[in-house]
């Protein structure tokens, strides 16, 4: 099939040089002219583990392209639409302009039987919205929300554990579920679960699942703050309560919380959607996950300030780690980032560091200290923090890192080390919710 993709960020451009591995001849747009070259160089433009190999052998077989000129679309049979759809400013809601902007320059271009696939994550009744102008054309719309996780996000794509389509009633959901079906042909043949339902629905799903999940790990950490004052230890809770099939034990890892360029903001898109829909109690709930995921990286200034002995001009800090996750190098909403900041702005010399995340970070606060090495970062340090769960910091070695700081203190924002391996190379060890 002729796809487009429209928005070629860290969902886009996964799903364009994605869908050509399937098989597909596929044109990505957009407005980034840098993010365009770079993509048509086979290079990808941020950290995406598999990304560059498809993204090179896509280009190659000559059915991969990648334009800021949409007309270059125009014969597609598929429009995917994969742009931003970020917290607007000084609001919790979600913009839409680019969302807005991107059909806009669809429409004139559609024609009957092509099928315009939204994909961004947007506010329950966006697509009610988007569907009219676009069948205007003879087109039809479908929402087919997105589930890959950043660090999986090749694999999560080509072999997705399941497919949510939104698409309207009648005669032209039947053929829009048709036509995605051959969009996914492999994964529908390998048995994927696919859910079709309406609009709204699928809309809904998508920051369901989102909410579900911040709720998750918020849970553990609201938990990790019971224990920090009853001396109890959260991984044990966590171990515990989820050999429990019904709860699980993915998700429930205490720390200093969940960032990156989608549950924050989804989950407040989500309760100013609900309140303008009058039903703002069902999920103001929401608004206390927010706090407390907020409140870990409190949590871990306030151990870093009292490690250096509330004399934060004097100390210098080695930050491991600003990207929101290992396998990436997104720094959207980064807890890691925001700690390094923080200390920063109350006097401590930060040394931050990260394998892939220091252009991003750098980029967007100049003002620190950062270096690619971890043993930079490391030397001569009065505390460490560990904030992102690299494998290479999981890794350290406490009698060799001993041997960098001047001073044995180290604070676990991710409860990934040993702390009985850490104590016995002579460090202080603090962890999130462990005594
Ligand atoms: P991103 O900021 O990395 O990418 C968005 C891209 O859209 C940018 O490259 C931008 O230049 C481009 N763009 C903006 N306006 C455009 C226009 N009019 N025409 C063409 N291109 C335009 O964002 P992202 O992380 O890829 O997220 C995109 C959407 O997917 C969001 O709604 C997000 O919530 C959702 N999503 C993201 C992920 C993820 O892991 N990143 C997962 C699931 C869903």
């Amino acid at each position: 099939m002729k796809l487009s993709v429209i928005g070629c960020g860290y969902l886009g451009a996964v799903h364009a040089a994605s869908m050509t591995s399937l098989g597909h001849d596929v044109v990505g747009i957009d407005v980034d002219e840098s993010k365009i070259a770079s993509l048509r160089a086979g290079r990808a433009p941020f950290f995406e583990p598999g990304l560059s190999a498809i993204l090179e052998s896509g280009l190659a077989s000559g059915r991969l392209a990648f334009s800021t000129d949409i007309a270059e679309a125009a014969d597609a049979d598929v429009h995917f639409i994969a742009v931003g759809t970020p917290q607007r400013r000084g609001a919790y809601a979600a913009d839409l302009t680019y969302v807005d902007a991107a059909v806009a320059a669809l429409v004139p271009m559609l024609r009957p039987g092509v099928l315009v696939v939204g994909k961004s994550t947007v506010p329950i009744g966006t697509a009610a919205g988007l569907a009219d102008q676009i069948r205007e054309t003879g087109a039809e719309l479908a929402w087919n929300p997105e589930f890959l996780r950043e660090g999986f996000a090749v694999q999560d794509t080509v072999t997705p554990d399941r497919l949510v389509y939104g698409v309207p009633e009648g005669e032209s959901g039947v053929a829009a579920r048709a036509t995605l079906d051959r969009v996914y042909r492999d994964a529908v043949a390998a048995g994927t679960p696919v859910v079709v339902t309406d609009y709204a629905t699928a809309e809904l799903v998508k920051v369901a699942a989102n909410a579900f999940l911040a709720t998750k790990i918020s849970f553990i950490n609201a938990m990790a703050e019971i224990s920090e004052v009853v001396g109890a230890d959260v991984t044990h809770l966590a171990d515990a309560i989820g050999h429990d099939a019904r709860i699980g034990r993915r998700f429930l890892n205490a720390g200093v919380g969940f960032g990156g360029g989608c549950l924050p903001k989804d989950i407040r898109a989500f309760v100013a959607r609900a309140e303008e829909l009058g039903r703002g109690e069902s999920v103001a709930f929401l608004t206390q996950v927010d706090a407390i995921n907020r409140r870990r990286r409190d949590r871990v200034v306030e151990l870093a300030l009292a490690a250096v002995g509330g004399e934060p001009h004097r100390a210098r800090v080695a930050v491991l780690g600003l990207a929101f996750k290992p396998d990436s190098d997104d720094v959207r909403d980064s807890p890691a980032l925001d700690v390094a900041v923080r200390l920063h702005g109350l006097g401590v010399d930060v040394v931050a560091t990260d394998p892939e995340a220091v252009p991003n970070a750098r980029r967007l606060h100049p003002q620190l200290s950062f270096t690619a090495a971890p043993e930079d970062a490391l030397q001569g340090a009065d505390a460490v923090v560990l904030v992102t769960e690299w494998p290479e910091y999981r890794a350290l070695d406490p009698v060799i890192v001993g041997g960098l700081v001047r001073n044995r203190t180290i604070i676990d924002g991710r409860n990934v080390l040993d702390p009985a391996a850490w104590r016995a190379a002579g460090w202080t060890y603090r962890g999130m919710g462990r005594p």
